[in-house]
Parts: C-alpha cells; sequence; structure tokens
C-alpha cells in the first residue's frame, strides 16, 4: 500500500491516520480536513466547553508535535471538492492530490430548520467549534432560549443553560425526549430531572415560523398558533451525512456513504468511516450510520489495520453517552428494535439501568448514573453471545457475574 489520503480531519479520520502508523503502516499519510483547527472532540463543545470547565486547548485531540512526530501530513482549512476515480486523484481547488487508498472521513452536518425566518439573528446550531465560541457568547447574553428539538445535543445545552439560571423551553416534535435513542424509561427520567430545573417541554410540537423583528429572532411560533418568546434559539433536529463528495464520484450513498463489512465503498481503493459511512452492523441487525465517538474511533482503527494488512470485518460494539446536568446517561448495544424492557436499580434515587430485549434477546443496556452497569453491559454485549431473557435472569441482571462466568449461560 503506497499513499493513504483522509478526507476529513475530524475524530475518524484522526483516529485512522494514528492507527496507521500504530499499525506499522509506513506510506504516506495526508490528513485533510476543511476546518481551521487542529483536529478536536465535539462532545465537550455542547457540555463543558459551555460552562467554561473545558477550554479550547482541552478539545485538541493532538498536539501538531505529536502529528509530526507520526509523520502525519495535516491540512487544515482545506476543502475536498471532488474525487476523480478513473486517475485516482482527489482535487482541493487547483491541487490534484494522487491516493492508493482514500478515507472519506467526512462527518456529518446538522440538518437545517426548514421554516421562515430560520436564519434570523440569534438562531444557531450546533456543530463544530465556530458555532460553539458563538453560543457561548450568546448564552452569556441570552435571558429566554428555546430549544428546538429534544435530542442529546438539545438536551445537553438545555441542562447547561437551566444552570446558568436561563429560562428554557424545549419544542419537540416526537412525544417524547431523546425517543429514537432511548426508552421511554430513560426518557421519562430525563424529562422530570430537566423539569425539576425549570425547563418546559412542548411535545408534539411543531414548529412552523421564527418570529423575528428587524432581524433579530424573537420566539418560535408552534404549529397551534402559541408563540413561544425567545432571544437565542438552539436548533437540534437531527444530522446528516456528508456524502455528497461520494454521490458526485458515482459511489452508492443513502444515508450516507455505503460501505461492506470491511467498510470499504463498491470501489475498493476507497473506504468511508465515521458519521458518513452506512455500515453493516450486527447490533443493529442490518446497515446503519451511527454518529459517535465509539464508532469514529473503531471505525478508524478497523480501517488501518484492513490497509496495514490485517483485514477484519467492523463488529464493535457500539455505545454512546451524554451528560445532562448531573445526569450521565449511557446506552450499550442498539436498543431501538427493544419490545420488552427490565429496569434495575431506582429512578428515584438518580441511578438506574434499563436492559431492553428483542424477541427474548439482549440488545442492549441504558444506564443512567450508573457507569459500571455500563461498562459491564459493553463487556458482557463484546463476549459475542446470544444472551436471552432466560440467560440474563438466570444471573438475576448481575453483569458482573455475566462477564465473570459467560460459561455458564452458554449451559443454561
Ligand atoms: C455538539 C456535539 C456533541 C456530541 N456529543 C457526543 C457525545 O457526548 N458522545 C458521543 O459519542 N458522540 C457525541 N457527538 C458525536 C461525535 O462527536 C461524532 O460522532 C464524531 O465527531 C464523528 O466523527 P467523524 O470523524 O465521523 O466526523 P467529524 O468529527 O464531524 O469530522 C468530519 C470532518 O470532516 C470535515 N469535512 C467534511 N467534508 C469535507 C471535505 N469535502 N473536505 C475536507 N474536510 C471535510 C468536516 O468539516 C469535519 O471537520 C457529538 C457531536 C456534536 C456535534
Amino acid at each position: 500500500m503506497g499513499d493513504v489520503v483522509i478526507v476529513g480531519a475530524g475524530q475518524a479520520g484522526l483516529q485512522a491516520a494514528i492507527s496507521l502508523r500504530e499499525e506499522g503502516f509506513s506510506g504516506r499519510i495526508r490528513l485533510i480536513g476543511d476546518e481551521a483547527a487542529l483536529p478536536y472532540q465535539r462532545p465537550p463543545l455542547s457540555k463543558a466547553f459551555l460552562t467554561g470547565d473545558a477550554g479550547e486547548a482541552n478539545l485538541v485531540l493532538r498536539p501538531q508535535a505529536l502529528l509530526d512526530k507520526a509523520e502525519i501530513e495535516f491540512v487544515a482549512g482545506a476543502r475536498v471538492d471532488g474525487i476523480d476515480r478513473g486517475d485516482a486523484r482527489i482535487a482541493v481547488g487547483k491541487d490534484r492530490i494522487a491516493y492508493d487508498h482514500l478515507i472519506l472521513a467526512t462527518g456529518s452536518r446538522n440538518r437545517h430548520l426548514e421554516v421562515t425566518s430560520a436564519d434570523a439573528d440569534g438562531v444557531m446550531s450546533l456543530r463544530g467549534l465556530a458555532d460553539a465560541r458563538q453560543l457561548k457568547a450568546r448564552l452569556g447574553e441570552a435571558r429566554r432560549i428555546a430549544i428546538i428539538g429534544a435530542g442529546f445535543i438539545g438536551l445537553e445545552f438545555a441542562g447547561v443553560a437551566a444552570k446558568l439560571g436561563r429560562e428554557v423551553r424545549v419544542v419537540e416534535l416526537a412525544p417524547r425526549a431523546m425517543a429514537r435513542a432511548v426508552s421511554e424509561q430513560v426518557s421519562a427520567h430525563c424529562e422530570a430531572r430537566h423539569a425539576s430545573w425549570g425547563t418546559r417541554f412542548a411535545f408534539g410540537a411543531g414548529v412552523v415560523d421564527v418570529e423575528q423583528a428587524g432581524g433579530k429572532a424573537r420566539g418560535v411560533r408552534l404549529a397551534d398558533g402559541e408563540v413561544i418568546p425567545a432571544d437565542l434559539i438552539v436548533v437540534g433536529i437531527g444530522a446528516m451525512a456528508n456524502a455528497e463528495l461520494a454521490a458526485d464520484a458515482g459511489l452508492v450513498t443513502g444515508n450516507g456513504i455505503v460501505v461492506d463489512a470491511l467498510l470499504r465503498t463498491e470501489d475498493h481503493a476507497i473506504s468511508a468511516i465515521g458519521d458518513c459511512a452506512f455500515h453493516p452492523n450486527a447490533f443493529a441487525g442490518g446497515p446503519v450510520r451511527l454518529e459517535s465517538v465509539q464508532n469514529a474511533i473503531d471505525q478508524g482503527r478497523s480501517v488501518a489495520a484492513r490497509l496495514a494488512g490485517r483485514p477484519k470485518p467492523y463488529h464493535a460494539v457500539p455505545w454512546f453517552w451524554s451528560d445532562q446536568g448531573d445526569m450521565k446517561i449511557q446506552m450499550a448495544g442498539l436498543t431501538a428494535a427493544r419490545d420488552h424492557v427490565v429496569q434495575r436499580g431506582d429512578p428515584s434515587e438518580g441511578r438506574f439501568s434499563v436492559f431492553c430485549f428483542r424477541d427474548g434477546l439482549l440488545l442492549g443496556v441504558e444506564s443512567v448514573n450508573r457507569p459500571a452497569d455500563h461498562m459491564l453491559a459493553r463487556r458482557v454485549l463484546a463476549t459475542g453471545r446470544k444472551w436471552t431473557l432466560a440467560d440474563v435472569e438466570a444471573f438475576d441482571f448481575d453483569l458482573k457475574a455475566m462477564t465473570a462466568e459467560p460459561a455458564r449461560a452458554a449451559d443454561a
């Protein structure tokens, strides 16, 4: 393998570059990103960065000196405009860069709110460092905040804003918080915690308009006519893959760039990883696109191992976390398809876990302030065993025992 070019210098792209070196890859590695900053982590942008507990320096994933030492050629502020697959070159402005293998790690971008005046001053969303800087400044001045979307980013922001004493309203089309990602039990608990901090929710509520005066946002109008006054409006209505570069090059895309179990597009000289990759995932029971640090890191490692001559189908346990106020919410596995849940721990004490099953098989475990459960659940899922409800009951839902004695479940 000769030269590897990586498009997108985020969590996945950087990881692929580092892992290539760790795997002993000796060819040239170029990591090309369109943002100005060194590769940085996004999770603190909606958490510690806003509260001031983490500064910009804390976000950087690897200092330049370490990139230099690993001979990773990092090119900042450069947008890749096209891929010429016939010639195995990418276009960056007028430059053409040849690759032997190309890794697309272009991430995802926020969905845009498609209503009148959605671009008024004071309507913001959060994806990158530039957004977070602006949002932090606005948060200092704002009094009344409307958050559109009760997903992870919206609710993390709500937790921070409420703690700062702001008046917070959250508007959500779905009937409950984080509906696509967590069980009813976790939603209900989180909604109650946020409400206890003064945040008010409107569920099943669509935004039809942003109210503005002189170009400045004044509030959001809901489908039922209610206007929620706000001087800061934060839109968190989900994200979509940055897949256009691949699509324009004739690669198959859908909900992301379509890849196989080895994370290759149908052009085997091109891989896709991280938020942009629509990949087969045993834990999802089919192809899926995941937006998580875990997925970005593990896919970066996986593609690097393959390019270094050690191919292995991607099979990492999906996991995710979200910090909201005093809640650490953690998910191991993918639980959306659950048809049965068993709760352990006491929500009234603020700590519990929800075991999620489908057709009698364990899909995953969602935890609130039970980090040990989360870590153990990841180990349980990583055993590769199909854990039945009967198995888990036989262990009395003791995850530690399940990791220590996996053979017992097999015999049960
Ligand atoms: C505010 C926020 C909070 C989050 N919190 C959590 C959390 O708590 N836990 C968790 O697990 N995950 C969290 N995530 C998700 C996590 O950060 C992402 O899943 C992860 O960053 C994905 O990594 P990636 O490398 O695929 O994409 P990214 O990190 O988005 O990197 C992609 C990079 O490619 C660049 N790019 C795109 N197109 C081009 C092009 N044509 N040319 C050059 N460069 C290009 C983009 O600008 C970007 O810099 C959060 C995300 C956000 C935005």
